[in-house]
């Protein structure tokens, strides 16, 4: 199992997620989730598939056992508000 070691897993607002508890989840890089999200979003994708099994494990950070779930939606609504917006 691969290790992110990207700059996301240190971005502050990724740590206000909540926790994931003890689920599939809890591994799981949520930066890489949030980025996932942020370009599913972009595309205003129609049909959303969060694949946990692509993303690679986070051991410290910010990210450190939050809900990937969480950030690929929060990087989602993000991705949506870009497109518009143009930014
Ligand atoms: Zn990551």
């Amino acid at each position: 199992m691969s290790i992110c070691n990207q700059e996301h897993r240190h971005w502050p607002f990724l740590g206000s997620l909540p926790h994931d508890q003890g689920g599939f989840g809890r591994h799981k890089c949520a930066g890489c989730a949030y980025e996932l999200g942020y370009q599913a979003g972009q595309r205003r994708d129609e049909q959303i598939y969060i694949d946990l099994d692509s993303l690679p494990e986070s051991q410290a950070g910010t990210v450190r056992h939050k809900s990937p779930h969480a950030a690929f939606a929060q990087g989602y609504y993000d991705g949506v508000h870009s497109s518009y917006n143009g930014i």
